[in-house]
């Protein structure tokens, strides 16, 4: 049995926005803010539950990287050993990044190179449709107050 990769240093850089991990493993992942936003993988940015997944979407590799206080990195936290909860300055707050998904995640030449072989390539209309949904994200229907 393999154990999947474990981070031994991670570290979170505001001016250059980008998080770096380095790999029980050696292997070394530089993400962007943009990218681990992009990739968030809470039920709301997935798009409902049912589309809640184990592994980052493709697309997320071609959407234009983007600066804004959704990309801006406000805290990290761990979450017991296996992840990170990563707090944004627009106040999202809600997906947590475990370890097998961030080094999925890693936007490295040689990762992305294994993607690639493994035709984890999205065509130009499931680009652009993506692109088109998170520009008009559903709103929120339901009410919630307190009456106390
Ligand atoms: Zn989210
Ligand atoms: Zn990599």
């Amino acid at each position: 049995m393999t154990t999947s990769p474990r981070p031994t240093k991670i570290t979170a850089n505001r001016e250059k926005a980008e998080l770096t991990i380095v790999w029980n493993d050696g292997h070394v992942s530089v993400y962007s803010f943009s990218l681990l936003r992009h990739a968030c993988p809470c039920a709301e940015c997935m798009g409902g539950h049912e589309n809640m997944r184990r592994d980052p979407d493709p697309v997320v590799f071609y959407l234009p990287a983007e600066d804004s206080p959704r990309t801006r990195l406000h805290l990290i936290e761990g979450v017991g050993n296996y992840g990170l909860n990563i707090i944004w300055e627009d106040g999202h707050r809600y997906g947590i990044y475990n370890w097998d998904y961030l080094r999925k995640l890693c936007p490295c030449e040689a990762c992305q190179r294994e993607r690639e072989a493994q035709g984890l390539v999205p065509d130009e209309e499931t680009i652009a449709k993506e692109i088109e949904r998170r520009m008009n994200p559903p709103k929120q229907q339901i009410q919630i107050e307190f009456t106390l």
